[in-house]
């Protein structure tokens, strides 16, 4: 199966990708990972996404498209892969329609996860990640057992360089003005699946799952 996960920062797409990977077992790839696992190894694309990330810009569509060709080709996406953050601007959904095409296959939908600005904020500002399996927790909506340790593998929550509130307002204004022309896109094309992201996250899993088993 092959899964496009769109909506803004803090709808919940990490938290349910970490999920549906577990049900469908195919590859999560989400270019934010890509790029903070960049910046961690000290790399030169690391240090170029930083520029952009610290400020909640975008990284330039020719770097964060060559990254996402590569990595569909790779052996472990023959059967299907799902992308978190990719696209999120109307010229890197293009170069994805162009990928698939270049490697026959289609994408069935893709799931639009919708949750309103306020309740946005809180989960951004709230959100903790694991340094190790890049886990996800919220402090008040979905905390770890034991404070700023992960309940999968015991390793140190921290607050992404990005989750203040001056530089989720920037992401989300991004979101607004150059990533939700995507929702016609994809709708146009009769791609679009929209859940109801404000629910409980077993129940967003749910209406997900719904939708890709129909
Ligand atoms: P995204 O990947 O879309 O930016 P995340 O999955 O990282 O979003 O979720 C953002 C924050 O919101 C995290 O702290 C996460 O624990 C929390 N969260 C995710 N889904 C829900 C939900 N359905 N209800 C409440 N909080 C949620
Ligand atoms: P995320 O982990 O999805 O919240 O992404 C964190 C940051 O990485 C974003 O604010 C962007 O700076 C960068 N980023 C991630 N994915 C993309 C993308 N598809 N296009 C451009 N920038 C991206």
């Amino acid at each position: 199966m092959r899964v496009v996960l769109l909506g803004p920062p803090g709808a919940g797409k990490g938290t349910q990708a970490e999920k549906l990977v577990k049900k469908y077992n195919f590859p999560h790839i989400s270019t934010g990972d890509i790029f903070r696992a960049a910046i961690k190894n000290g790399t030169e694309l690391g240090t170029k996404a930083k520029e952009y990330m610290d400020k909640g810009e975008l990284v330039p569509d020719e770097v964060v498209v060559g990254i996402v060709r590569e990595r569909l080709v790779q052996d472990d996406c023959g059967e299907g892969f799902l992308l978190d953050g990719f696209p999120r601007t109307v010229a890197q959904a293009e170069a994805l329609d162009d990928a698939l095409e270049a490697m026959g296959v289609n994408l069935p939908g893709v799931v639009n996860v919708d949750v309103q600005q306020d309740e946005l904020l809180a989960r951004l500002t709230g959100r903790r990640v694991c340094r190790g399996c890049s886990g996800t927790y919220h402090i008040k909506f979905n905390p770890p057992t034991v404070r700023n340790v992960c309940d999968k593998c015991g390793g140190e929550l921290y607050q992404r360089a990005d989750d203040t509130i001056e530089t989720v307002k920037q992401r989300l204004d991004v979101y607004r003005n150059q990533t939700s022309p995507l929702i016609a896109y994809y709708d146009q094309k009769g791609l679009l699946l929209t859940v109801d992201g404000s629910r409980e996250i077993e129940d967003v899993f749910k209406d997900i799952i719904m939708l890709l088993d129909k």
